[in-house]
């Protein structure tokens, strides 16, 4: 019976994540292999990574062709550093990582990594390179084990444990009626927003990948359980090349360098004192988060 219902579910997870807009884009890759219109170059090798130096070089690109999305846009990412990227809802911020995880290739400019194109590599290089934190995690119906290991089947006990442990879900796990074996996902027990995402962390640490895409939740987590996830994001960012799409700009505070998305391109782009000091729209952003927060409003 389970081996009818595995593929049913599959299926419905597959459909709830395109309608959730693909937040969840590893697991569906997994899924799926690959997105039909992207195709390997015939003669792509491996990505060999370096370092993990991430650039966009003037990319344009659009998800119809009569509405442009980015126009234009380019900026780099040095080995290891933190890249927050904001902008108001539908600057394309998301779009940036779907390109950057190559679900669509960009209509101009190019996206590298390590100086090389990542369309001349080969979808599975690419992606083994990059971990996504995404901003909600699909669980498998299947134990909370499975699910952390969830791509790495050849994971230990031990290192699941110390990925759950990295994660910061281990003294949640060991007090479940059946630990690691206890039953998960809409037909077992449900988890919360922010023990999702610590699952979602979990399994990243597994892959320990050299580039990091962290989609920060929008959905209200309470501001401590906020703030502890934070904490072990900047721990799993440290030493790894890092893009933090950006909601909420108290976050994006410690990022090496911040771009500002607009009308489909980079309108400004610095450390969180220089986007304050030139009073541009940066500026008028963090004043009027801030504002809300006094007012308790966030
Ligand atoms: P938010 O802060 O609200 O998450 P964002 O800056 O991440 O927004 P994107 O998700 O990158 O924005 O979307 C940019 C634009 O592209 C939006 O106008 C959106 O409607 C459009 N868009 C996103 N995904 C698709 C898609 N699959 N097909 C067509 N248009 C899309």
């Amino acid at each position: 019976l389970a081996q009818l219902f595995r593929p049913l579910d599959m299926l419905g997870m597959v459909y709830r994540m395109i309608r959730q807009g693909l937040i969840d884009m590893e697991a569906m890759f997994r899924l799926i292999d690959t997105p039909p219109e992207i195709r390997d170059a015939d003669d792509a090798g491996p990505l060999i990574v370096t370092g993990g130096a991430v650039t966009f070089e003037n990319v344009v690109f659009g998800y119809e062709p009569d509405r442009t999305i980015l126009n234009g846009v380019s900026f780099a990412v040095g080995a290891g550093e933190t890249l927050a990227i904001v902008g108001p809802s539908g600057a394309g911020k998301s779009t940036i990582a779907r390109l950057l995880f190559r679900f669509y290739d960009p209509q101009g400019g190019r996206v590298t990594i390590d100086g090389q194109d990542i369309k001349a590599v080969t979808q599975k290089s690419l992606r083994a390179e990059i971990g996504i934190v995404p901003q909600d995690t699909v669980l498998f119906n299947d134990s909370i084990g499975y699910n952390i290991a969830y791509g790495r089947a050849d994971a230990s006990a031990e290192e699941i444990a110390a990925a759950a442990e990295g994660a910061a879900i281990d003294g949640f796990i060991a007090l479940l009626p059946q630990g690691y074996e206890t039953e998960v996902g809409e037909r077992g027990l449900k988890l919360s927003g922010g023990e999702k995402q610590r699952v979602a962390i979990a399994r990243t640490l597994l892959k320990n990948p050299p580039i990091l895409i962290l989609d920060e939740a929008t959905s209200a987590l309470d501001s401590r359980t906020e703030a502890a996830i934070q904490a072990t994001l900047d721990r799993i960012a440290e030493r790894r090349t890092t893009l933090v799409i950006a909601h909420r700009l108290s976050t994006v505070v410690n990022a090496d360098r911040i771009i500002v998305l607009e009308k489909g391109r980079v309108a400004e782009t610095g450390t969180h004192e220089q986007l304050l000091a030139m009073r541009g729209l940066y500026a008028d952003m963090w004043a009027r988060q801030q504002a809300e927060k006094e007012e308790g409003t966030v």
